[in-house]
């Protein structure tokens, strides 16, 4: 009866135009009802209780999946028809210069703000001893043994895809983008004979663009399912003895999302960042109920082009590229977790320690697929840098911070995609690609979903 009334209103939200809002209201529902039906809920008949939770996976799963499956078709097309329209390979390296530096200014910020921010509040100075030896282990050994080669060399080398279809197939993206950069160079480079590539490279793209649309009529009961298993699987109690935690990467990131991209597009572009933020409203939150960057990219594309007034070739090459490279946020988080674990564990800070950590979380980072905690299992890569430490010892620990990560992942996914959003109006103004009129017209802008 109560899940029937929820999904009346769920369905009553997504009937109007301003759709945005009704995936802030779905989202907030969700949170709501997780709070208010905790799985397992002793109050319900299993029966009910069971089919509600199971639901609403189902539903938050499939609308994943959805958008997921539009992803590789999506980065590749772009890709191509981005790097193929910057022409000869002078511009192509002076333009991915450029972003490259951007990305990897971000990140360097962001990692220092972390540094700063962990050393400042100490969130592992208070984690009782006992907590951390008592924390489930297993299933954290588990995870970090799926993580990606530690090694610097291993992952360099996974960047060169030996076969770029078996990459496709696994939408392994990095080496994916690696070649779909050179083979667009190449593309471009040959004139007239890659006119038929490019020309079904850009069928493809808009068809995929239009196929992210239908995916997006279920953002509405997507997000809310998500952000309800989220919550009703977590539960808010988890934030115990790691609020300060908590509270130190969300003050982080925080300060990224109105200090530094504001202050970033105000100085450097003089453009207002409420302008960029409200046409990336609906990317925003589909990052947020997704904890995935790459998941949301074709609504983060659909955003920059239709409302931010970024050119089709500018955010088509930086957007694919940023939601793979460019995660200042989990650079950031990175940082703070590693040092958060070394004070859990009294293993002292030293200034060298705190070099390596923001050298390697950079590095980590951008090996993180943008997948829901990616961000968590590459800081092993981290871990490594500073000293061998047995991940088994601090399983614990890190046992800890998988309890808590799903909402702080949901939060940081939200500013990876907002500060490849920024790059790329940055980069579109300083190429005279931005259109203002209508970043700044609102009249203007159409719907995304
Ligand atoms: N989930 C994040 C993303 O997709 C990566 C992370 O775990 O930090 O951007």
């Amino acid at each position: 009866m109560r899940a029937k009334a929820f999904w009346l209103i769920l369905v009553a939200l997504g009937l109007g135009t301003k759709r945005h809002w009704h995936i802030l209201a779905a989202i907030l529902l969700g949170v709501v009802l997780g709070i208010y039906l905790p799985y397992p809920n002793q109050s319900l008949q299993p029966d009910s209780y069971y089919f509600i939770h199971q639901l609403f996976d189902v539903v938050g799963q499939l609308f994943i999946r959805l958008i997921t499956m539009v992803v590789v078709p999506l980065v590749v097309s772009s890709l191509i028809v981005g790097v193929s329209s910057l022409g000869d390979s002078r511009q192509l390296g002076r333009m991915g210069g450029k972003v490259l530096f951007y990305f990897l200014l971000l990140m360097g910020i962001s990692a220092l703000l972390g540094a700063g921010l962990a050393l400042w509040m100490e969130p592992g100075s208070q984690i009782q001893q006992n907590v951390l030896m008592t924390a489930d282990a297993a299933t954290i050994i588990r995870e970090l043994q799926n993580a990606p080669s530690q090694s610097l060399q291993a992952l360099f080398f996974n960047m060169i895809p030996r076969n770029p279809m078996e990459s496709l197939a696994q939408a392994d993206l990095v080496p994916v983008i690696v070649y779909t950069l050179l083979f667009g160079a190449a593309v471009a480079s040959v004139g007239e004979s890659g006119k038929p590539i490019i020309n079904f490279f850009e069928s493809l793209f808009t068809a995929t663009m239009k196929l992210t649309d239908w995916v997006m009529i279920l953002a509405v009961p997507g997000v809310f399912s998500l952000a309800f298993i989220t919550v009703a699987k977590s539960g808010l109690g988890v934030f115990g003895q790691l609020w300060v935690y908590a509270l130190t990467i969300l003050m982080g990131l925080l300060i990224q999302l109105f200090i530094i991209f504001p202050l970033m597009l105000k100085f450097l572009g003089k453009i207002n960042f409420m302008n960029v933020y409200r046409a990336i409203s609906e990317a925003i939150m589909v990052a947020f109920g997704t904890a995935s960057s790459s998941a949301t990219l074709p609504i983060t594309i659909a955003c920059m082009e239709r409302r931010a007034g970024v050119s089709n070739r500018i955010a088509s090459f930086v957007l694919p590229t940023g939601a793979t490279i460019n995660k200042t946020a989990t650079t950031m988080f990175e940082v703070i977790a590693v040092i958060f674990l070394l004070q859990a564990y009294q293993i002292e800070v030293t200034p060298d320690k705190v070099g390596i950590i923001v050298l390697f979380s950079i590095v980590a980072s951008i090996g993180a697929a943008g997948v829901p905690s990616a961000g968590l299992i590459t800081i092993a890569i981290v871990l490594n840098s500073i000293g061998h430490f047995q991940m088994d010892l601090l399983a614990g620990g890190i046992a800890m911070l998988w309890s808590i990560d799903r909402v702080l992942d949901m939060c940081r996914t939200v500013v990876n995609v907002v500060s490849s959003c920024t790059v790329a109006t940055l980069v579109a103004s300083s190429e005279g690609e931005l259109n203002r009129d209508i970043l700044n017209n609102h009249d203007a802008w159409t719907e995304v979903v």
